[in-house]
């Protein structure tokens, strides 16, 4: 198929801004764009007909923090970057429920738990031993009072100590991005999906080139493509892929609100009566070090086995599974990158495993930066 004259040349107007990926980073940063510069044309494109990275994929966290992963993210990069991402994601759950409401995404403020068993008593002891440290520089930083609480109670089993952090919370994914989408739509900002770029030229302004070779005029170029990042531009960024299994609905749910274990490598909620499970990435690093949107059958199996024995306690069927890409740093960091690559070329990404509430943060970021 050949695309018209009139697709090519007239379909999509010149843009102000062209904002490259639909997911919460785009979007938002279209949104705030939009809100600063109302007469300017602001449109977002996307490979897909929606983001389908992870912004619909992901397990609707509204989390910041947990210790486990504070304490392993201490050894891979500076305290000064991982308590700065933890302070974002905050403030960036605080603005996303503020601006668009905790109605519109289902959010309800269950808290978290990071369960521990005999498996990993070794990292109970050291969390124990590091709440008092790490709930101090949460309080000067974000103002928040034991953020860590240690009980060695669980509905559970084999479970041997929790440690709660009762400021997170669950929300809808799909209402969520649904709600931001749907802003984004009545502020007359262009939403077009299908176009993948693949690279551009400038002279005094952008010619973004698709797949179809339809091109696309701008003077600022934004790419808020995230885990996919380093296929357009050279950057600190790698694919993590995760793994999302959700159970058939269950009678009297064994839990209620958020839970984590072993270094957040498994994590899972309830939702609609049923349990939604997803990780154990750990099992198969280099498997899930990928761009594709696969199922990854030995992770399944394992997120079955542990949905199971660690959680239902008998066997239970799976409704959904799916899979979705987060962008990490290639050492782990899980600090995003906002920055001006050169006049008029910006990068939002690297968003990480709890990119939900960060992306309100990076999205007002980067607008500031803009
Ligand atoms: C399985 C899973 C579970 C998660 N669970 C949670 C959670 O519970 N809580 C939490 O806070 N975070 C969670 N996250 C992380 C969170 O979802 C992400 O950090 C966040 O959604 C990133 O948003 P983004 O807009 O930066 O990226 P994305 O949503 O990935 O959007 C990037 C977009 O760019 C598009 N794109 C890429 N390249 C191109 C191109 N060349 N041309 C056009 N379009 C392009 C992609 O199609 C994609 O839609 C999870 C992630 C995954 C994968």
């Amino acid at each position: 198929m050949n695309f018209s004259y009139w697709e090519k040349e007239y379909l999509i107007p010149p843009s102000d801004y062209l904002i490259v990926g639909m997911g919460l980073v785009g979007l938002q940063t279209a949104i705030n764009l939009k809100e600063k510069h109302p007469k300017a044309n602001v449109s977002v494109v996307d490979r897909h007909g929606w983001g389908l990275g992870a912004s619909t994929r992901n397990a609707g966290f509204g989390c910041f923090a947990n210790v486990s992963e504070i304490i392993d993210d201490l050894k891979n990069d500076t305290a000064e970057n991982v308590y700065q991402t933890v302070g974002k994601r905050y403030r960036g759950l605080k603005l996303l429920r503020e601006k668009y409401g905790d109605k519109n995404m289902d959010y309800q403020t269950k808290g978290s738990q990071e369960i521990f068993t005999k498996l990993n008593s070794e990292a109970l002891a050291q969390g124990i031993d590091s709440i008092r440290g790490i709930n101090t520089i949460l309080d000067q930083e974000l103002g928040l009072d034991r953020v860590f609480t240690y009980t060695s109670k669980s509905s559970l089993p084999n479970v041997i100590g929790s440690i709660q952090n009762s400021y997170e919370g669950q929300l809808n994914t799909g209402r969520l991005y649904q709600t931001i989408y749907h802003h984004a739509q009545t502020m007359g900002i262009q939403l077009w999906g299908g176009l993948e770029v693949k690279s551009w030229d400038r002279t005094h302004s952008f010619h973004v080139k698709t797949q179809h070779n339809i091109t696309l005029k701008t003077k600022h170029l934004i790419l808020c493509t995230n885990a996919f990042t380093p296929l357009l531009v050279n950057e600190n960024i790698k694919p993590c892929r995760g793994q999302v299994i959700v159970s058939e609905p269950i009678d009297n749910l064994p839990i209620e609100g958020l839970y984590h274990y072993d270094n957040g490598y498994y994590y899972w909620r309830d939702i609609d009566h049923r349990i939604l499970l997803g990780g154990a990435r750990n099992i198969d690093i280099d498997g899930e070090t990928s761009f594709a949107l696969e199922t990854n059958d030995k992770v399944v199996r394992e997120l079955e086995r542990f949905m199971e024995e660690q959680i239902v306690g008998r066997p239970v069927k799976i409704d959904y599974k799916w899979s979705g890409i987060m962008g990490m740093g290639k050492s782990q960091q899980k600090n995003p990158i906002i920055k001006e690559i050169e006049p008029q070329l910006f990068i939002a990404a690297r968003l990480g495993g709890m990119g939900v509430a960060l992306s309100a943060s990076v999205a007002e970021d980067l607008v500031n930066l803009m």
